[in-house]
């Protein structure tokens, strides 16, 4: 089954519902950054929120950006995905396998505890907006949610997880569930219920359960908003990185000029390797000034 979003409301439109399949996304991270378990269920659950909160922006180009650097042995971890379903990302450390005594994963004591959460909202426009909270549990999910809380005065329910065995990612995804202002003592209850009942999400997807199915278990009263589609996808070109290299500064360029060796840039999403020759190099400088 392909990864996609499903957005839906309930509860008298006093409660907006997310939930994503993510598996095929977070596989591909696996393979591409060679990532350990504790490693890519770190990267894939941030992926996962991050997709979930790039689905409401209205166009193709605007994306969401989440960083998180808990001071822990994964360093930072970072995902980006656009208004038109493309999501990348990459953590610090892929080899990392940490297990609980219990079996489970052991995300929080990859990324720590004692760090921050960073969401940068870009519209391509004005300045990006950019929110910064506390890490609360390196889990993820409960840092996500008191994001949600304190930055966007959204009270959240996030659920999101990623299932591995021995041959890699088994399944992927998240279930969000947010509060409107008008929600009723009844609502919020209600909420409170889903969330203290509610099974991993990445074992509902691991048994098939399709993502209407899921919203319709937990909120019977759900109505279907939207269906998005989402991916991975890294949009680096070698364009882009000559871009970028026209940023160094002018001695910098004219030193790698000087050693006549070219340069290799390495894209830090997908791992993609771009090559440039002392001409191209030469180019950027020229370009610098502006010849
Ligand atoms: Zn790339």
């Amino acid at each position: 089954m392909k990864d996609e979003i499903v957005i839906a409301q309930a509860l008298n439109k006093q409660v907006r519902i997310h939930a994503a399949r993510t598996t095929e996304m977070v596989r591909r991270a696996r393979e591409l950054h060679d990532c350990y378990p504790t490693s890519i269920a770190a990267l894939g659950r941030v992926m996962s929120v991050t997709a979930i909160m790039a689905s409401d922006l209205k166009n193709p180009y605007e994306s969401v950006t989440s960083i998180i650097n808990g001071h822990g042995p994964a360093g930072t971890i970072l995902a980006q995905a656009q208004g038109n379903g493309d999501v990348r990302g990459f953590i610090g450390d892929p080899h990392l396998y940490f297990s609980r005594e219990d079996g489970h994963l052991d995300v929080s004591k990859a990324v720590g505890t004692s760090g921050s959460l960073t969401v940068v909202r870009d519209t391509g426009l004005k300045e990006p907006f950019t929110g910064v909270t506390d890490l609360q549990t390196g889990e993820i999910g409960d840092d996500f949610t008191y994001y949600f809380a304190i930055s966007e005065q959204i009270p959240s329910v996030v659920g999101v997880g990623v299932l591995c065995d021995q041959e890699g990612v088994k399944a992927a995804g998240g279930l969000i569930y947010q509060l409107m202002p008008n929600a009723s003592e009844e609502a919020i209850a209600f909420c409170e219920n889903v969330a203290a009942t509610q099974k991993p999400v990445s074992t509902l997807i691991d048994e098939g359960l399709d993502l209407e199915e899921m919203i319709k278990m937990y909120f019977p009263d759900a109505e279907i908003l939207d269906h998005k589609d989402i991916r991975w996808h890294c949009d680096c070109s070698k364009e882009k990185f000559l871009t970028s290299l026209s940023t160094l500064s002018e001695e910098d360029l004219q030193e790698m000029i000087d050693d006549n060796k070219g340069a290799e840039i390495t894209c830090q999403y997908c791992s993609s390797t771009y090559t440039f020759t002392t001409e191209e190099l030469q180019g950027a400088l020229n370009r610098k000034h502006g010849i």
